[in-house]
């Protein structure tokens, strides 16, 4: 089927993904992606882009992970099942699967910046927003993202890095590697109380890199019209006065209403204007690449179908969307919260110092 995208979409898939096997019960599981990749053969045929993954090499993942740490998640290859937290079961083949992760969304943005396409998914696993230096959790071995933000920051000199978080978890692991530095800006929306109960509102960075963390918690009522306001609002004032060279996106599903994990109230369409939000204000700030990658979301239907959303939106043209920012009292609200809190950093609200 071919379908008029006017953004060139890359995709990064392999079967290699669902050789990890976190166990029958285990929310993570194969048929996640399984879904996504028959959904994407269904409905997009020869549209997109293929991206092959490649294996991180040891000094990428030395940019975030220490050494300790990868020789660790390396042994459990000789175990057919083991743990590296009490969430995070791995299997033999667990470990290929994390270094194709975190190799998939670095071989995604080298793409982009070889001119292959203007934005990429990474449909990997497992995912890794929750990721630590030293540690697995949340059912994350290696922080894929983390890894991409330091790799083109060593490699290609970016300074202005965005990260935006709409998984419905807090991605503790990408706050804590960026939250002393203004060079990567984390925003992550997320909702309140739950794992792993980091992302309050005061965590707002460190030092130098004090207003460049921007936590938005949000109460389990979260749905479609609160996410787009918010986004407009606060992604939008971000994109504009940061101007980031480069997009990163910890894309999670498990706001999704159908989430057997998350219980806020997001549908497929919703997520997909949210990418829109990112896509039409790009252009404005000299288009930089755009890399999404998987982390959460876990009923296979809904996820296939959110992914499906998202990648339609970012082959949208720009344009009407003023006119579906319907403006909720809990956007409202959490923009005006959102504001006063951060208005002394002035990084991204009016009147600030950035520009
Ligand atoms: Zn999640």
């Amino acid at each position: 089927m071919s379908r008029n995208l006017v953004h060139r979409i890359g995709v990064v898939r392999d079967e290699r993904y669902l050789e990890h096997k976190p166990g029958l019960t285990h929310p993570e599981s194969p048929q996640r992606l399984q879904a996504v990749y028959r959904m994407l053969d269904q409905e997009f045929g020869e549209d997109l882009i293929p991206i092959e993954p490649r294996a991180a090499t040891l000094e990428e993942l030395e940019l975030v992970h220490t050494p300790d740490y990868i020789e660790r998640v390396l042994k459990t290859a000789e175990a057919p099942f083991t743990h590296l937290a009490p969430d995070t079961p791995l299997s033999a083949k667990s470990y290929q699967a994390a270094w194709l992760a975190v190799g998939g969304c670095l071989a995604g943005y080298e793409a982009l910046r070889a001119g292959r396409g203007d934005v990429c998914f990474a449909l990997v696993r497992p995912p890794g927003h929750h990721a630590r230096p030293d540690g697995a959790g949340g059912f994350c071995l290696f922080n894929n993202l983390a890894v991409t933000a330091r790799y083109a920051q060593a490699r290609h000199g970016a300074r202005r890095i965005l990260i935006v978080d709409w998984d419905v978890h807090h991605g503790n692991g990408i706050q804590d590697v960026f939250y002393d530095e203004p060079g990567v800006l984390y925003f992550s929306s997320h909702q309140e109380g739950l794992y792993p109960d980091t992302g309050d509102w005061t965590e707002t960075g460190r030092g130098p890199g004090e207003g460049y963390t921007v936590n938005v918690p949000v109460p389990v009522s979260w749905g479609d019209h609160d996410a787009v306001h918010l986004y407009r609002e606060i992604v939008g004032s971000i994109l504009r006065r940061y101007r980031p060279q480069l997009i990163l996106v910890a894309a999670g599903f498990d706001a999704h209403i159908e989430d057997p994990l998350g219980r806020t109230k997001m549908t497929a369409v919703g997520f997909g204007r949210l990418a829109a939000q990112i896509m039409s204000r790009r252009e404005a700030i000299g288009s930089p690449p755009v890399l999404l990658a998987l982390e959460g979301g876990y009923g296979p239907r809904a996820l296939a179908e959110s992914v499906r959303q998202v990648l339609l939106a970012l082959g949208e043209p720009e344009g009407h969307l003023d006119q579906e920012d319907v403006q909720t009292g809990l956007g409202a609200d959490l923009v005006d919260r959102a504001v006063r809190i951060h208005a002394r950093f002035g990084v991204w609200t009016e009147g600030g110092k950035t520009e």
